[in-house]
Formats: C-alpha cells, structure tokens, sequence
C-alpha cells in the first residue's frame, strides 16, 4: 500500500470520529486547509470559497456551536477567525505552464443521525466510531474527503509532469443540496475547462466504477414558519391558528398535482406547532422539498408549493415566511468527460467493472456546479465509485475504506493526467 493510500485510509478514520454537519465543518476545513497549505497549494477559504449570500439552509445558531466545539477540540482561533464563520475550501495549483483549468469536487459534511454501536460495525471494530453523539459519516462524504487530500498530494507530488491549474474544491453542505449554490455564486469554477465529481456507494458494488451521462432530479428546499394569533381556546374567534393552517398546508402541499412531463416527488419532512391544549397556536413550522425530472418541472412544483402557501395562510388569518434553503439542478454529462473517466477507471488497481450508472430518483448539488462549468464552455462528469453498504444516510453505513478509496483516487488522479497531463505522468 503506497504512503498515499495509508494516509487517505487514517485522514478517513480522523474525519469519521469528528463529523461535522452542513456549513458546520470546522474541524474538517482545519484538516484540509493545513495539509493542502503544507503541501504547496494556494487555498481560499471563508468568504473566497463561498458566497455567503447564497449560503443556503445555514442556522447561525448551529454554526456558532459548531465553531466552539471546534475550539474545544484544538482549533486555533486564528483559523476559525479566517473562516468568517464559514467552511468549505478551495486548493489550487497552478503549474505555470499552459493548459486547462480542471476543477475536482469533493463534498465534506455529515448526517445527523447517531451512528451504531453493533460490534461488528467496521467503525466501532476499527475504533473510529463518531464521537460526536446524534451524528455520523452515514454517507462517505468523509471517504470523499480522505480521497480529496490524497489527490491533492498526488498533484504536488507531480506537479513538474502537469500543465495548468488543479483546483480541488472541498464543498461544505452537500445534505439537504445547500453548498454547492454557495460555491458557484462565488465564482470558484467560471473559468474551469474540466469538471468531476464523484460519489462514493450508491449502486455500485466495492470494485464498480458506474460513470453517469444523466439523471438526478432537479429538487428545491423550503422551510415555512407560519405565524397566527394565540388566544384562549374559550374564545376561538380573537385567535388565528398556525396550527390548523399548518395541519391544512400538510395536506394540500402533500397531494399538490404532478405533471405530465416527467417524474415529480413532493414531501413534508417535519411539522411542529402548538405549546398546550388549551392555547390557539401562534407558531406552526414546516420543512418540506419537491423535486422534478427536469428544471422546469422542479420549477412548477414549487411555484404551486409558493401559491398554495399563499392561500392557504391568507384563508387562515395567518403571515408566513417561506424561505428556499436548497437546491440542485438534473445532470447532463458532457461525453469527452465521460470517456476521459471510463479510460481512467479501467486502468485502476482493483476496479473490475466500468459501467454506465444514470441516478433516477434522488438529487445532488454537484449539478450546480456542473451547470456553471457547461454554461461558460466547460466540460464535466459525475462518477461513482462503489463499496458494500445496506443503504445511505444509514446508522450502519460502511465504505471498506482500505480498498474503496484508492478507487477513488485512482480514477480522479487518472482523470488529471488525461486533462492536465505532460506525455506519461
Ligand atoms: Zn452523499
């Protein structure tokens, strides 16, 4: 096993213990930043990786929490200043030579869900379990990393043998498709000629490399506050309920009409109101997305979503506040992209299958990025590389980190060499 690989494997076991969720990924960011600084590279980080305009579905909250307890845990306040509060980070190279822009993205946040305490879970056997309670790496997004800063030192190692800039843009808020926005907005790929990014698991096996032309669904994310008037339940006419508005919401946003142009997913996640029998409800809270086979449809859906709301709080009496905290677009992969991947994954140690793998159903924010890079003439790629799992976003979600990641790295690290490559790197 090479000292690249090695490290990759411990970098995924540090982050496994310490997952951080969305806009929240200090610690993670630390770890990233140094490395990719000791190795050589320039890095942008807080508001020149992120625009915090377009930083969707970030509690301020959670994020000043988040920066304590990665204080507590050795954090220097000197970093935790730079970041302005927010994470994410961006790696670039710059050869000096001519060539290509070509940018790699990596997402970086965990799940909040606690991870499982079965024995024969590879975390808990590997003594890497989270050690943060309510939350976990139950997607891989910290193999995504570990594979990031393996590529990163691959490029340093390299670099007399590349032309161009390598830029290696670690997302922060992938769950609940919040980053990526946020890195677009700032402008980090506007001028990138190559694109790929990756995922690890989904449905394809430890060994697969499933190369995507299409797919995902295009989705949007609301949260809806609703605000009535509270009153004794004796006397129901001086108050407006969020309740029954929020109650009449579920079922009207819940059964909203899909359309004939392709596939659409409406649901309401979460649903809170109410502080006693006997009290009108001032407050109602909603959290809830829709999604469509294509922009335009995922468009339709949540105009319905924002008129519905609209007259359904009006025939209520009550206010609202319907805010949009994240978003993704569907996938077209550009063909040179993905032919570049499938001759890279066939030349990686360990890969026995190369196979085309369009995601139907469920959404990635990577799109956002694909579309800004496709929009100014770039050309980009969406792969997976596969483990053994019984499910994402999962308590018992496992990657086989030892052979999964070189995988990973192998495919993107070939990638470069056929876009930023002097003849045989
Ligand atoms: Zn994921």
């Amino acid at each position: 096993m090479s000292d690249i690989v090695k490290t990759m494997i411990a970098d995924r076991r540090r982050l496994h213990a310490r997952p951080e969720e969305g806009w929240c990924e200090f610690e993670t960011t630390y770890l990233i930043v140094a490395r990719l600084r000791a190795l050589g590279f320039e890095v942008w980080t807080g508001d020149r990786a992120v625009d915090p305009e377009h930083a969707l579905g970030r509690d301020p909250k959670l994020v000043e929490a988040a920066a304590a307890r990665a204080s507590a845990h050795g954090v220097p306040q000197v970093f935790l200043d730079e970041t302005k509060g927010y994470t994410g980070a961006v790696g670039v190279w710059k050869t000096g030579r001519p060539g290509p822009v070509t940018a790699l993205r990596f997402d970086i946040d965990a799940l909040p869900i606690d991870e499982t305490t079965d024995a024969e879970h590879e975390a808990c056997r590997g003594g890497y379990r989270s050690e943060i309670p309510g939350f976990s790496h139950a997607c891989g997004h910290d193999g995504h990393t570990a594979v990031g800063l393996g590529v990163a030192a691959w490029v340093a190692e390299n670099a007399d043998k590349l032309c161009g800039t390598v830029k290696l843009l670690f997302q922060p808020a992938e769950e609940g498709v919040r980053g990526a926005a946020a890195m677009t907005a700032r402008g980090v790929v506007d001028d990138v000629d190559w694109f790929a990014g990756a995922h690890i698991g989904c449905s394809a096996r430890l060994g697969q490399v499933g190369v995507s032309h299409h797919g995902y669904l295009a989705t949007t994310k609301f949260d809806l506050d609703i605000t009535g008037v509270p009153s004794a339940a004796g006397s129901p006419e001086k108050g407006k309920s969020a309740l029954m508005c929020g109650a009449a919401l579920c079922m009207s946003l819940g059964s909203l009409p899909g359309h004939s142009g392709g596939i659409t997913r409406v649901q309401i996640g979460k649903f809170n109101s109410g502080t006693g029998r006997n009290i009108v409800a001032e407050h109602a809270s909603l959290v809830m997305e829709v999604r469509g086979e294509t922009t335009e449809i995922n468009d339709y859906m949540a105009k319905a979503v924002e008129s519905t709301v609209s007259g359904i709080t009006a025939a209520y009496g009550c206010t609202y506040d319907l805010r949009r905290v994240g978003e993704a677009v569907t996938y077209r992969g550009d063909e040179e992209a993905v032919e570049l991947i499938k001759s890279a994954a066939a030349e990686v140690p360990g890969v026995d299958s190369v196979v085309d793998m369009n995601a139907k159903v469920g959404s990635e924010d990577c799109t956002v990025l694909i579309r800004r890079v496709q929009e100014h003439g770039g050309k980009a790629v969406f792969f997976y590389f596969g483990c053994n799992h019984h499910g994402h976003h999962r308590h018992d979600f496992e990657i086989q980190d030892e052979t999964s990641l070189a995988i990973g790295w192998g495919v993107f690290t070939g990638f470069l060499k056929r876009t930023n490559g002097l003849q045989a790197v």
